[in-house]
């Protein structure tokens, strides 16, 4: 099984953007600069963030 634990942030699920992580009054957001898309995740820390969000990208 392959790991996955680096923290690379996977692109736009949407339309392949770069990514930008962000963190506003302690919610990590993930903005797109293509897309302008915002995805909140919430109270995390920030490894579960971008595990969450590269989750969320594999599985579509
Ligand atoms: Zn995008």
């Amino acid at each position: 099984m392959k790991s996955e634990t680096d923290n690379t942030l996977k692109p736009c699920p949407f339309c392949g953007g770069d990514i930008e992580l962000t963190a506003v009054d302690y919610e990590w957001t993930f903005c797109c600069f293509e897309c302008e898309s915002r995805t909140n995740f919430g109270l995390l820390t920030y490894e579960d963030a971008i595990a969450a969000w590269n989750k969320r990208v594999k599985n579509g």
